[in-house]
Order: C-alpha cells, then sequence, then structure tokens
C-alpha cells in the first residue's frame, strides 16, 4: 500500500507567483455607496464589479443626481512601491488631459478612507479581448470601423506627444454605441519634445515593439511604438490570434524580431492586399519607417472597402450578415 505523504502546505507551489502587495484584495468590495469629499459632492452608488487589472479593480458607481452610470477604478491610496505611486499619478495627470471620442473619458479621482477612487466613462460593452475571443476573426467592415477609430484616438494623443505605450485588445474597450474607447494610460508617458526618446522596457510580450527589446539599443523608443502595437491589433482582429502568439515568452520574441508571422489561407476569411500592406507597414521592424499617424488614417485599407456604419451589441457574439 502506497503510503500517503503529507502535503507540504506552507511550501509554495511553483507556479505561484508572489503576491502584490499593492494590489486590492479579490474579494474587497467598496461600501455600498461614497461620497466624493468637497463643497459639492458627489455620491455613487456601487453596482457590479466590472473588471481587475495589475492593481486596480474596477466598479459601476451610479451618480444619486443624474443617474448617470460610470466606472470607479479603485486602487489603493497608499502604496508600498514608490513606482506604482508615480505610476499612477502620471496616468492621471495624463489620462485627464484627453478629450477625444475614441478615448475614455476621465472625470475625476479622489481618495476616501486609504482607496482612490478614478471616476471614468462606463464602457459596458468590455475590452477588445473578449469579443475576438468569442468572435475569432472580425469581418472586413468591423476591422475597418475599429481600426480608424483606434487610429484616431492614436492620433490625437501623437499630436499632444503623449505615447500611450501598452495599446492592446484588453486597453481598448467598446461603449454602449459599439465604439472604439481607448483606456489605462498607466504606461504613457508625455514626450518632452520630438526627440526625446524613453529607453524604459514597456508593454506586453504579444504587443511590444522590437527597439524595445533591443537592449543594445541606446536610441531608445518613440511614438513609433504604438504604431508596432495597432499592426498586432489589427492583425488579431483579422485572424483571431495576435500575429506572434506562441507558449513562451521567448518564442514571442525571437518571432517578432524576425518578424515571423503568416496569413494562413482559409476559404471562409479572405484578407485583401490592402489588410495584409496595412499589418506590413505598422510591424516594420525600422521604426522610423513605420508610418506616423497622418499617414495611417489615409490608408487604402480604409477606402477600398466598407467601413462599418453601426454594429449592434450582438456584433460581440456573432457576425453581422452584411447585405
Ligand atoms: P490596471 O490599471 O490595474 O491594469 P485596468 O485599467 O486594466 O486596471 O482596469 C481593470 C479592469 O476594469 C479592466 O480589465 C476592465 O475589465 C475594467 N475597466 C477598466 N476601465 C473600464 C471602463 N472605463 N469601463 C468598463 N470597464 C472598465
Amino acid at each position: 500500500k502506497p503510503t500517503k505523504r503529507p502535503k507540504p502546505e506552507s511550501r509554495p507551489k511553483p507556479e505561484e507567483k508572489p503576491t502584490n502587495p499593492d494590489r486590492i484584495d479579490d474579494k474587497w468590495r467598496p461600501p455600498p455607496s461614497i461620497s466624493e469629499p468637497g463643497s459639492a459632492p458627489e455620491t455613487y452608488v456601487i453596482g457590479r464589479k466590472l473588471g481587475k487589472g495589475g492593481f486596480a479593480v474596477c466598479f459601476e458607481g451610479k451618480s444619486k443626481t443624474t443617474a448617470e452610470v460610470f466606472a470607479l477604478k479603485v486602487v489603493k491610496a497608499k502604496v508600498e512601491q514608490k513606482k506604482m505611486m508615480e505610476k499612477f499619478r502620471t496616468e492621471l495627470q495624463i489620462h485627464a488631459k484627453m478629450h477625444h471620442p475614441n478615448i475614455v473619458e476621465f472625470l475625476r479621482a479622489f481618495t476616501i478612507d486609504e482607496h482612490t477612487y478614478v471616476v471614468l466613462q462606463l464602457c459596458p460593452n468590455g475590452s477588445l479581448t473578449e469579443m475576438v475571443k468569442v468572435r475569432a476573426c472580425l469581418s472586413l467592415p468591423e476591422v475597418r470601423r475599429y481600426m480608424i477609430q483606434i487610429c484616431g484616438g492614436v492620433k490625437y494623443m501623437h499630436k499632444r506627444s503623449v505615447i500611450h505605450r501598452d495599446l492592446k485588445m484588453g486597453n481598448i474597450f467598446l461603449d454602449a454605441q459599439m465604439n472604439i474607447k481607448i483606456g489605462d494610460f498607466g504606461l504613457a508617458a508625455v514626450m518632452a519634445d520630438e526627440h526625446d526618446r524613453r529607453t524604459t522596457l514597456c508593454g506586453t510580450p504579444n504587443y511590444i515593439a522590437p527597439e524595445i527589446l533591443s537592449k543594445s539599443s541606446t536610441r531608445g523608443h518613440d511614438n513609433k511604438v504604438d504604431t508596432w502595437a495597432i499592426g498586432v491589433i489589427c492583425y488579431a482582429m483579422l485572424m483571431g490570434t495576435p500575429p506572434f502568439q506562441s507558449k513562451t515568452q521567448q518564442e514571442i520574441y525571437s518571432k517578432l524580431r524576425t518578424l515571423e508571422y503568416e496569413w494562413k489561407i482559409d476559404s471562409k476569411n479572405y484578407i485583401p492586399r490592402q489588410a495584409k500592406d496595412f499589418v506590413a507597414a505598422c510591424l516594420n521592424l525600422n521604426s522610423a519607417e513605420r508610418p506616423e499617424m497622418d499617414e495611417l488614417v489615409e490608408h487604402e485599407f480604409f477606402t477600398m472597402g466598407a467601413i462599418a456604419d453601426a454594429l449592434e451589441i450582438i456584433c460581440l457574439k456573432s457576425r453581422p450578415t452584411w447585405l
């Protein structure tokens, strides 16, 4: 009879990541309603949990005066890691200055009982990640609509010298009318001038631009890291998965360094040359050769075929039937 070995309860499993002390506990909920401090306080009635991120949790919050529903992003007011605090402060400063139809509107931020609440425009239809997971490949008129809106929002940021640096499907939300709203400015940076290049390693493996990886580069990187990410997002919407998708981060990096991606031919999913050209223009290993946003919004991919004008919520789950 095999002897039962006692479970090593005290030892953490190897796959367990160390818990982030600055992250809000999964079970935590704000009080049923919270009132903003100040002379004209607004009270928000807390509703359902919208999701959680690296260190924030998001809840619905309904204004008691206007009945309008917002997204309340909650973070710990005092975080142990100084870097996190700075990251959050920069996020708020940059986000507060962004006003564009395709960027999540920042309304206000306040602190109560050791938590900072950020009031954001609500995006009730989730992020592109969820939609692409369910739908896999989107139709061309949908991709054109989403891409032109993403490019419009990013063009606005770049004109104001803001680089998002973390554009990915999980940070791009859909509002009630299925319009794109770019959110999460957690990694955004303001370029001091056009020649300022940031040198920190940032981004998410699948969307990271090659120049961010090349440690030997002393040139740093500029707003073209967003153009690269736009190429990744466009490919993912057309094909259902990001171009360099692999099991490990190392494999992703080695594939993107050599531009190893392909367009799988499928009778059900036709990809026109112009769409491939659009992606290839963004996924150029030489960042200087990637188009500026002004040029990208004029790309023939947007003029060669229909752009979806209005989309129903059902498109989150199923392919629209175009006439
Ligand atoms: P973090 O900065 O910690 O990564 P996020 O900004 O990604 O946090 O927010 C966490 C989650 O909250 C998101 O993945 C999303 O599900 C939800 N969320 C964030 N902003 C909104 C919003 N404006 N409307 C609806 N849901 C949102």
